[in-house]
């Protein structure tokens, strides 16, 4: 019996940064978690500074595409602003037109930059979104104004089935959410099927994609995503599927019908059905989410102003300790380029 052709609907799914991205964002996560471990009041700058000021409306802009396909978008995002207290500002104005943004921009003409010419559907999480630290300052994707944060390919041309699903998950990114099959707490990391079977003998089918042998032993995860269309390596692999440390926990329990879990092929999964694989309609946010929303910016007044108020604190403390590091005084260039935009984000909150 050999291996069930893969729904392409699902392996779309599979979210790839540029590789110039993906290696400014691991070298910005080494840089932060050095400065972290020189002082315990940095953490911040780990734990909590992807997060957005709460109660400020967080303003999107477009690249290309309609005001037709830009509306669709803004409707599709409405679920997340009635859920908890985020304001996403598409700026919607009289004429029915949108906020538009440029690759020549100079100054920020939105947080969230949405394009649709790239390949792949991606975003930048959280503040990383106006971060001029990631990112090559020659792409053009990145957190610097004129570049794309956030990716919806092809929509110009057609919109897939699953878009709905698609355009919530990348806009829970861009509000710095993480991927729930990455969640700490979740059966995910147990479940997945990191190697081939026993004697799996390598066998593609005509596209380049790894498929189960003529015994009907089966590709493992490396393996499989090794093939068309995806060609990761195995460090892709474990950086987009194996948990982040600890300190990056997500906030609640594993949540099967979170619109951030993957449906991932059969073949991901040690059992079937399995444990990791996403419950729900698959297209709407699931109280999970929601819940998640309200932790990370409460609908209530009173509980935005604490927020904002132990947020500024613990900003202030972390500008100090910036200030007080010796290793800054020596700061190569890259390290400059780190310290001041991570100032600009803290100095963002008090
Ligand atoms: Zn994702």
């Amino acid at each position: 019996m050999s291996l069930e052709p893969v729904d392409d609907a699902l392996d779309e799914m599979l979210e790839d940064y540029p590789d110039d991205l993906a290696e400014s964002l691991s070298q910005r996560e080494a840089w932060r978690r050095q400065v972290a471990d020189q002082n315990a009041d940095l953490e911040f700058i780990i734990a909590d500074l992807d997060r957005w000021p709460v109660g400020t409306p967080i303003k999107a802009a477009f690249l290309d595409g309609s005001d037709e396909l830009h509306a669709r978008i803004a409707r599709a995002v409405q679920p997340i602003g009635e859920a908890c207290g985020v304001t996403i500002d598409f700026g919607a104005d009289h004429h029915g037109g949108f906020h538009r943004w440029t690759t020549s921009d100079r100054d920020y003409a939105a947080d969230i930059r949405i394009s649709f010419d790239q390949g792949g559907y991606w975003s930048l999480v959280g503040t990383a979104s106006v971060d001029s630290s990631v990112g090559s300052p020659f792409g053009g994707v990145g957190g610097r104004p004129n570049q794309r944060s956030l990716n919806l390919g092809g929509y110009t041309e057609r919109l897939p089935g699953t878009w709905r699903r698609t355009v919530l998950h990348e806009f829970l990114h861009a509000l710095a959410f993480k991927h729930e099959h990455q969640n700490m707490l979740g059966p995910c990391q147990d479940e997945f099927r990191w190697e081939d079977d026993e004697w799996y003998v390598p066998t593609l089918d005509d596209t380049g994609r790894f498929i189960g042998d003529e015994h009907g032993r089966r590709p493992g995860i490396y393996t499989y995503l090794s093939g068309a269309p995806n060609r990761w390596s195995k460090a892709k692999v474990d950086h987009n599927l194996r948990s982040a440390g600890a300190e990056d926990a997500a906030a609640g329990p594993f949540d099967p019908a979170s619109v951030m879990l993957y449906r991932f092929p059969k073949l991901f999964y040690k059992t079937d059905p399995s444990g990791c694989a996403p419950q729900g309609n698959g297209q709407d946010l699931s109280e999970g989410d929601e819940r998640g929303l309200n932790l990370l910016y409460p609908k209530l007044a009173s509980a935005q102003e604490a927020d904002r108020e132990k947020r500024g604190r613990r900003a202030d403390t972390a500008i100090a300790a910036v200030e007080s590091l010796e290793m800054l005084e020596s700061a190569d260039d890259g390290n400059a380029d780190y310290l001041a935009s991570t100032m600009q984000l803290l100095d963002r909150l008090t």
